[in-house]
């Protein structure tokens, strides 16, 4: 039996597993066929996400560029699995297992995505040796990991001390995280508090933290929250509590769906915008779409715009030279690049900017984030 690998998506997303035929009760010959998928971290992550599970794995790999072959291999495969299983164990199997392999689920996880992992990896995942491994690429979000985790352990009486090992060790990287995250917001919210703005976006506000502050601040009496993310705005409007707000407190927050790199009408008439790590999520091509959006049609009178810092990436123990610090990240430019990048669009839109460093500065390197403030 062969089954293309969008049919067999199909099927497990649209829950018609509940309904299922009669054969899919039986474990039967099954060879299910990749046609091309990503695999971060090569062959070796799909030998040990699939062959526990008992299959048997040819995996084809493509080259980077077919017409250059001396670039090497990409990491993407045609795989195909055989194994003697139940239909419905083996699609429940690719359910979890593909995301895990590409390990590209990012922006719209939720709560929801404990409960569908648990329900898809029941009596399988819990006996799995790369149960977390799998659980942390499949949920990302750390918070969640750590419930699955935890629900996991107790379905298969996983050491405790690991678990808690694991939480120990995750706890430290938030924190991490969290500090940083927190001196950008502290810094954008300073520089918006110290202008005279009232009428206030947030370019894409991802999931919301920035405009919680906002919010608190009774200065600003009109926010606007933008993201191209539908997942984000959810979770933001979730963290804000949206539906349970004053009516007043109400009044001054909105929500648009929509690209930064498309003109839109909505955002006109601001005071202030900030844009707080979102330029190096952008492809450098559409870059110059984003400037005119931005600085030509929206046209706030303040911007505030965050970056990662390049040069202060060597600081950070856990990433490998030359790498970014976000796989969605397009480039991170260094402090001479991104100044460059926008004194030439404060000369072109007529605004004059000034640059501030954000977190501990090294004289060096700089600091680990870097503020661009454009004043019209
Ligand atoms: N300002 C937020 C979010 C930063 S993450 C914060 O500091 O937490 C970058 C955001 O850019 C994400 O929310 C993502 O949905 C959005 N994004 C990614 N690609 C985009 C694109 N092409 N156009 C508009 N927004 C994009």
């Amino acid at each position: 039996m062969s089954v293309a690998l969008a049919q067999v998506y199909g099927s497990a997303l649209n829950g018609q597993s509940k309904e299922r035929p009669a054969l899919a009760q039986m474990a039967m010959p099954l060879t299910m066929r990749l046609a091309v998928v990503q695999c971060r971290g090569g062959e070796s992550i799909l030998r040990r996400l699939f062959e526990p599970l008992g299959y048997i794995i040819t995996a084809e790999s493509h080259p980077l560029e077919q017409q250059h072959p001396e670039w090497g291999q990409s990491d993407y495969f045609t795989v195909t699995l055989t194994a003697t299983l139940r239909l419905s164990d083996a699609l429940s199997h690719l359910y979890v297992l593909i995301p895990v392999l590409d390990d590209e689920k990012h922006y719209w996880i939720g709560e929801d995505e404990v409960e569908k992992l648990l329900r898809f990896g029941e009596g399988w995942l819990s006996r799995h040796p790369e149960r977390e491994l799998i659980t942390r690429r499949y949920l990302k979000l750390k918070r969640l990991v750590r419930s699955a985790l935890a629900q996991l352990a107790e379905e298969d009486a996983l050491d405790p001390d690991a678990v808690e090992e694991a939480h120990a060790r995750e706890e430290a990287e938030i924190e991490q995280h969290l500090s940083l995250q927190e001196q950008r917001l502290g810094a954008v919210l300073a520089v918006l508090k110290n202008s005279s703005a009232h009428r206030v976006l947030d370019l894409d506000c991802g999931e919301g933290r920035l405009l919680q502050l906002l919010l608190a601040e009774k200065s600003f009496s009109y926010i606007v929250g933008l993201d191209v993310s539908h997942r984000a705005l959810e979770v933001a409007a979730k963290r804000l509590r949206l539906d349970q707000l004053p009516p007043m407190k109400r009044q001054r927050i909105q929500f648009i769906h929509g690209a930064l790199t498309y003109r839109d009408r909505r955002l006109a008439g601001y005071d202030a915008a900030a844009v707080v790590e979102v330029i190096e999520h952008l492809d450098p091509s559409r870059l110059a779409a984003f400037e005119r959006v931005l600085f030509e049609f929206s046209r706030p009178g303040l911007v505030v715009c965050t970056t990662p810092n390049a040069e202060y990436n060597v600081k950070f123990t856990t990433l490998p030279a030359g790498k970014l610090r976000h796989r969605d990240h397009r480039f991170e430019w260094t402090r001479a690049e991104f100044q460059t990048w926008a004194k030439r669009v404060a000369e072109r839109f007529g605004y004059t900017v000034r640059f501030l460093p954000v977190g501990p500065e090294d004289p060096a390197i700089g600091a680990p984030t870097q503020m661009g403030v454009f004043d019209r």
